[in-house]
């Protein structure tokens, strides 16, 4: 015993000791505060078809959080390359989390579903069944990406362009092409709190259309009025946007762009829709893709030729 405790003290004094000849650091200023690292990547899933890659960029001072998801319908090829365009992105404040390739099974496959069918459905799955369904742990991912976040856009693509009266069969409420899709303008939470996804929905489709010249390609606010008693898109509640908004309470989005166009301009328009999002969220960034349709169509042509080497 009496052993045990002298090799006790002597640790003691020892190491008492040496922090007297420590050097003190000095107190941490402003400026020396811990920044967290720019940019993080992570596989998860990896080596199955399932793989999502999720990137996160954060700034070195406090701001809101953006998530980004493309590729949730593998056959909307703008969607998933417009969030790639975003990979390299720098912010001063706030957080960008993007995945580009949601859904990797579908887009391998360059059709609507993956291995579960539409996975824009399978966000309400009842507790007891879901786990049947092969693409409820990348519906999981995505929740748990969705918590972490304060605005959460959603990218697609559809043919034709949606208008909310009937102007041709091009043009009218069951087309989807052109517009930012909210689930309702106001959503009202139980302790008297409001969310406004159609202001944020409609302000990111004004500082778009500040940017898209030909009027015919202008954004507007598609309200899908999910959880009423009239909806017309019942099949909505199993939405990626309608768990965001309603179970997590963020401020969602999906940003519908057309396939009446070239792919360059396609991505061109999601790319303009992402970056009025991150401006209207107020996380401002140094590097953001540009919007030039001749510069995307480059960047694609020597993806192409790099994906084949
Ligand atoms: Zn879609």
């Amino acid at each position: 015993m009496a052993d045990h405790r002298r090799i006790k003290t002597v640790v003691f004094f020892t190491v008492s000791t040496a922090f007297l000849f420590l050097p003190i650091p000095p107190p941490l200023s402003t400026e020396e505060k811990v920044i967290p690292p720019a940019y993080q990547q992570k596989t998860y899933f990896p080596e199955t078809s399932q793989a999502v890659t999720v990137h996160f960029i954060s700034g070195s001072d406090k701001g809101p959080t953006l998530l980004v998801l493309g590729g949730i319908h593998g056959d909307e090829e703008a969607g998933y390359l417009a969030a790639e365009r975003f990979v390299h992105s720098r912010i001063r404040n706030g957080n960008l989390i993007l995945v580009p390739r949601l859904n990797a099974a579908a887009i391998k496959k360059r059709q609507r579903q993956g291995l579960g069918g539409d996975m824009n459905r399978l966000f309400d799955l009842p507790e007891k069944t879901r786990h049947r369904n092969p693409d409820a742990k990348v519906v999981d991912l995505a929740k748990s990406l969705i918590q972490q976040a304060d605005y959460v856009i959603n990218l697609h693509q559809a043919y034709d362009f949606y208008a909310p009266r009937w102007i041709s069969r091009e043009r009218n409420p069951s087309k989807w092409g052109q517009c930012n899709v909210i689930d309702t303008p106001t959503y009202h939470l139980r302790n008297g709190d409001k969310l406004e996804p159609g202001g944020f929905a409609q302000k990111v489709a004004r500082r778009s259309n500040e940017r898209i010249k030909k009027k015919s390609y202008q954004f507007l606010v598609n309200n899908t009025n999910t959880g009423g008693p009239k909806t017309r898109h019942k099949e909505q509640k199993g939405s990626l946007t309608y768990y965001a908004l309603t179970k997590q309470h963020k401020i969602a989005l999906a940003v519908e762009a057309t396939k009446n166009c070239s792919l360059p301009e396609a991505i061109a328009f999601l790319t303009i829709a992402v970056n009025s999002a991150l401006e209207e969220a107020g996380i401002q960034s140094d590097t953001l893709p540009t919007e030039d349709v001749l510069v995307i169509g480059r960047e694609i042509n020597t993806g192409k030729k790099k994906s084949k080497t």
